[in-house]
């Protein structure tokens, strides 16, 4: 779906190299698509990566099986709906100044590209700004927000979430986004398990604050939380193996069922 930007919304990258991969011939170079900077800056005129995103977006759309790479910067379009890849693109190379802001972008990327949303049937979430507080997609159809969460590894069952006051108020109001957390592994640039919880079963005391920032920490008096996530009911949306996307909804279904229950 095309948003106006002019209203601080702004469309998510596969949907950008699509629609410009769209206009061009079969066959096509990456400086075919590079030739068209200034559609992009239109959409993200402060981003400063435009060709590394074109680079990585044409990568995971060669991934998921969308195009073919013909070598020597060539691609070919394969006309039908992309397909659930859990491979990440780490190699984005020196754009990003830390390990870690690589590896979140990256993350970002294979879910604007991957992810879809698990209460209605839209294929695609869409990315929100990055100070949006405590949610980082939202589907345009149904308005569900997702917070996503990545880690290298297993994940223990305790988070590390966003500013604690943010998000006390957010559960105390009742709008606590969906959770989605991705377990990777750098070693084979995969995803290997994607789970969902929802949002409404993270309660208060599920929050815990952590110590605020020293005075002489660059973001002083900020304070943090731990989500605690231990024995809340999931959904799996990729594991080892292949997650069927409506076997995946009606589990989250019966997952969202038994949280109205127990909320009662
Ligand atoms: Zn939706």
């Amino acid at each position: 779906m095309k948003t106006d930007n002019s209203a601080g919304r702004s469309t998510d990258w596969k949907t950008l190299v699509l629609d410009v991969v769209r206009r061009l011939p079969r066959t096509f170079s990456l400086n075919d698509v590079t030739a068209h900077e200034d559609f992009f800056r239109r959409h993200y005129p402060r981003n400063n990566f435009i060709a590394a995103k074109i680079r990585q977006s044409l990568q995971i759309l060669r991934d998921q099986g969308t195009l073919l790479f013909l070598g020597n910067a060539h691609y070919q379009r394969i006309d039908g709906d992309p397909k659930f890849s859990p491979l990440v693109n780490f190699d984005i190379g020196k754009d990003y100044v830390s390990a870690s802001q690589l590896a979140r972008v990256a993350v970002e990327t294979w879910a604007e590209l991957n992810l879809y949303c698990v209460n209605c049937s839209v294929r695609e979430l869409t990315r929100l700004p990055d100070n949006t507080r405590v949610r980082d997609f939202v589907c345009t159809s149904c308005q569900t927000g997702y917070q996503l969460k990545s880690l290298q590894g297993r994940f223990g069952g305790k988070l590390t979430g966003a500013a604690y006051g943010p998000t006390i108020e957010a559960v105390r109001e009742g709008l606590m986004p969906e959770h989605i957390l991705v377990e990777y592994d750098r070693r084979f640039s995969t995803v290997v398990w994607v789970h969902a919880y929802p949002g409404q079963l993270i309660t208060e005391e599920r929050v815990i604050p952590r110590k605020r920032l020293s005075e002489t920490a660059r973001r002083k008096g900020w304070q943090g939380c731990t989500i605690d996530l231990s024995d809340v009911p999931k959904v799996a949306l990729a594991a080892p193996t292949h997650q069927d996307e409506e076997i995946v909804r009606e589990n989250w279904r019966a997952v969202q069922s038994k949280a109205r229950r127990s909320a009662r």
